[in-house]
């Protein structure tokens, strides 16, 4: 099974297609949508996971991409030096996601890959540059 991230825009016209829903029953692909900013008028953007067969994930690229919508697929990827980090904490007031946030018990920086955008504002944001934008596969 592979996984790709995806930020889809959809136009004010086609805010209303049901794509979620194609792409699980039609091309057998888990949806795990980790940000919507969507509303009736206006261009909406949704980013999401999407895990399948590869053929599946293609095809249903495919599909997306026929309907008008524009698709772009993550090619970054965020790396955390964990062994230098030393949990200031300043990277999870901007992050939008929750991706970065505190862990409670003893005040240490957790990372949830699954919810990261890739946005990069933790980048700008850590004081010692233990967070880097890289190319995936670097
Ligand atoms: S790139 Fe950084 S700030 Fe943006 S969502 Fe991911 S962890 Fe949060
Ligand atoms: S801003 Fe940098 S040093 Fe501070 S908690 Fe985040 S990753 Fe660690």
């Amino acid at each position: 099974m592979n996984k790709i991230k995806v930020t889809m825009r959809f136009s004010a016209n086609d805010i209303t297609i049901p794509v979620t829903y194609h792409l699980v029953k039609d091309y057998d692909l888990m949806v795990n949508i980790l940000n919507a900013d969507i509303s009736l008028n206006k261009i909406g953007t949704l980013v999401a996971d999407l895990a399948g067969e590869q053929e599946n994930i293609e095809q249903g690229l495919e599909f997306i991409r026929g309907l008008g919508v524009d698709v772009r697929i993550f090619n970054k990827n965020i790396i955390w030096e964990a062994d230098k980090c030393i949990h200031c904490g300043a990277c999870t007031a901007v992050c939008p996601s929750g991706a970065l946030v505190m862990d409670k018990t003893d005040w240490s920086l957790t990372f949830d890959r699954e919810k990261c955008l890739i946005c990069g504002l933790c980048v700008k944001a850590c004081p010692i540059n233990v967070m880097n934008i890289t190319d995936n596969g670097e």
